[in-house]
């Protein structure tokens, strides 16, 4: 082991520290600090008999042909790795849906029921309803937020769960460690999007999962420029993620792995960074007329702060509000008038992003905008999903405020 990348990988660290030396393995980067970007298909042997004997140990570390990987890729690997408590390991994907997919082409088989989580996002959710249903398996979707019926969703046929917590449009936050556990007396297997939180704000094996899933593009990126997926299992399932991730060719490039690398070394300060911008902001919109509902699992009195503060080490810079009697016109008035907030899809990078959504057209079992708000009377159910970035708190407030303004001249 590098003197500076920590020399006992058995001791107990901090997140921060392993973030700082995960994967920096002597054999990997000697002499520079990081892992070189190892481009290559064809790896050689120098003699047959080597050829032979790389044979029997395909697999991290194993020299042996490109699609396997190099050390560029191993060191992510093993890095991502080293921030999931209870991971024996971790395989990579060209993007989060891919993860998402492989990892449940990992564990189900056709005749299997799919609980999906009725708050996952649109493409994990006609993942199910598409991709599975051709292969045989049948998905039904569960309100998260019913802990106590979820036993009855369970049936003989019942083999996986996805939850994605928070939900990433919604923000609800369940409680995975009651709902997990219920699944495990049902020999039911759990899989989380753990996108949102990270292994560092919700270590998703210690709270229960069996397998921990991330769209590396958003926070470990950070950058924007990159798309990759990951999924981390214990012993037990990680052998099963490997072999599928194989078989169905998934390789993530080189230059993509140094790219997500370079990111998680600095992953914990931009998370804090946007959280607490995330948190100043959202208190804000709190105080707007212009504003029903702030959905912020980090922010006291937000829905499901309470859960988020019993399971959660930590957050980030997304989280939703929603207008107070306004229509689909000012909303998207709002929007075009923001300055400093781009309008897309994707979040965790260093840019913040603004994103109108109605997820009451996708959701099918569980009420959407909640009973509780009384929608239907004051028709306070237009949603505006924020991403918060590394500029100054002070500039993004100041763009909500003009755009407020803007929002409202007809
Ligand atoms: C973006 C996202 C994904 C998928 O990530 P890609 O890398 O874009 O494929 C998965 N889950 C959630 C919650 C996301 O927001």
């Amino acid at each position: 082991m590098t003197k500076g990348a920590g020399k006992d990988k058995k001791k107990n660290k901090g997140i921060a520290t392993r973030l700082a030396e995960g994967g920096r393995r002597a054999e990997w980067t000697a002499p520079v600090v990081n892992p070189p970007v190892w481009r290559g298909s064809t790896h050689l042997f120098a003699t047959d008999a080597e050829r032979k004997k790389a044979l029997g140990k395909i697999g991290d570390g194993q020299f042996f042909y490109g699609r396997h990987g190099s050390p560029t890729q191993w060191a992510l690997s093993e890095a991502l790795t080293d921030i999931e408590p209870g991971a024996a390991g971790t395989v990579l994907y060209p993007s989060g849906v891919a993860a998402i997919a492989g990892a449940l082409m990992a564990v189900l088989r056709p005749g299997d029921v799919l609980l999906v989580t009725d708050n996952a996002y649109d493409p994990s959710r006609s993942m199910a309803t598409g991709l599975l249903a051709d292969f045989g398996v049948e998905p039904r979707f569960f309100d998260p937020m019913d802990t106590h019926g979820f036993a009855d969703q369970i049936c003989e046929r019942t083999k996986a769960v996805l939850f994605e917590n928070p939900g990433s449009l919604t923000m609800e936050v369940c409680d995975v460690p009651a709902l997990t556990a219920i699944a495990r007396q049902h020999g039911v297997i759990s899989l989380i999007d753990n996108t949102w939180a990270s292994p560092i704000g919700f270590p998703a094996l210690e709270r229960g999962c069996d397998i921990s899933i991330m769209s590396l593009t958003k926070h470990v990126g950070g950058h924007s420029d990159l798309l990759m997926g990951s999924a981390s299992a214990g012993a037990k399932y990680f052998p099963r993620l490997k072999r599928t991730a194989q078989k169905m060719g998934q390789v993530v490039s080189p230059d993509d792995a140094a790219l997500a690398l370079r990111g998680l070394r600095t992953m914990k300060v931009r998370l804090d960074h946007s959280t607490q911008s995330a948190l100043a902001i959202a208190k804000w919109l709190q105080t707007r007329s212009e504003v029903a509902h702030v959905l912020c699992p980090p922010l006291a009195g937000s829905p499901g702060h309470d859960v988020w503060a019993r399971d959660f080490t930590g957050g980030c810079g997304l989280f939703t509000f929603i207008l107070k009697g306004r229509t689909p016109q000012h909303r998207s008035r709002f929007v075009d008038a923001l300055e400093h907030f781009g309008i897309g899809y994707s979040w965790g990078g260093y840019e913040s992003l603004a994103l109108p959504f109605d997820p009451e057209d996708i959701r099918t079992a569980s009420d959407w905008p909640p009973v509780r708000w009384n929608a239907d009377e004051t028709g306070d159910r237009l949603g505006i999903r924020l991403s918060i970035g590394l500029e100054d708190t002070d500039d993004l407030i100041a763009d909500c405020k003009q755009a407020f303004a803007a929002m409202d001249i007809e």
